[in-house]
């Protein structure tokens, strides 16, 4: 696995250090009195890119945390841009009068963020954020409204830390691109 690495863009020290001022940040903004009433909130990663950020993120915010999920597809499979946004299922108990961070692995044309934030504001919560590890440097992920944003890139494909290519690569502890002959192989 480690000969179909490109090139690090963010190494796995880099993440923690940032995924910890994340934690901290989110922690003081929904703590009172930022956040009247009291220290509740529920934090939906959305699945599957979302989850090992959302994992080391929420062991970091020493708040009373419930989780809702949901899972979106949009780079189906081999596809090295997106396919259109899909929700595919979801599973959020009542987040009715609650506070939620929605959590993201990256931000692209926005089409993800667009689709599930109308969805979860339908079911009637307190608040809506949303926290992205990642944001592509493209005009489209610019346009979309991120709350907490932990680190700007340029507009290349990237995988691990969570992100797939072909549902491939997620355990890579950093974020990296691969080489040609990996993206051929999987595709
Ligand atoms: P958007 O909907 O903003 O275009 O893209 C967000 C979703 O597309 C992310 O949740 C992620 O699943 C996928 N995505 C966007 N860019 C990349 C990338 O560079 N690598 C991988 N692995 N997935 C990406
Ligand atoms: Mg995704």
């Amino acid at each position: 696995m480690q000969l179909d690495i490109n090139r690090v863009l963010i190494s796995q020290q880099q993440l923690a250090q940032r995924v910890a001022e994340m934690a901290r940040q989110i922690t003081i903004d929904h703590t009172p009195p930022n956040i009247p009433d009291g220290d509740e909130i529920t934090i939906v990663p959305i699945l599957t890119g979302a989850f090992i950020f959302c994992a080391d993120l929420i062991r970091q915010i020493p708040l009373h945390i419930q989780i809702g999920l949901v899972t979106v597809s949009s780079y189906p499979g081999s596809s090295l841009s997106t396919k259109g946004s899909q929700l595919l299922s979801q599973q959020l108990g009542n987040v009715q009068g609650r506070h939620l961070l929605l959590i993201d692995d990256i931000l692209d044309s926005g089409g993800t963020l667009n689709l599930v934030v109308p969805v979860l504001k339908g079911l009637g919560p307190a608040s809506v954020k949303t926290c992205v590890l990642l944001r592509k440097d493209r005009p489209a992920a610019k346009l979309v409204h991120a709350d907490y944003v932990g680190f700007d890139i340029p507009d290349e494909f990237v995988v691990g830390y969570g992100l797939d290519y072909n549902n491939y690569y997620r355990n890579i502890p950093d974020i990296v691109t691969l080489n040609a002959e990996a993206i051929q192989r999987h595709a």
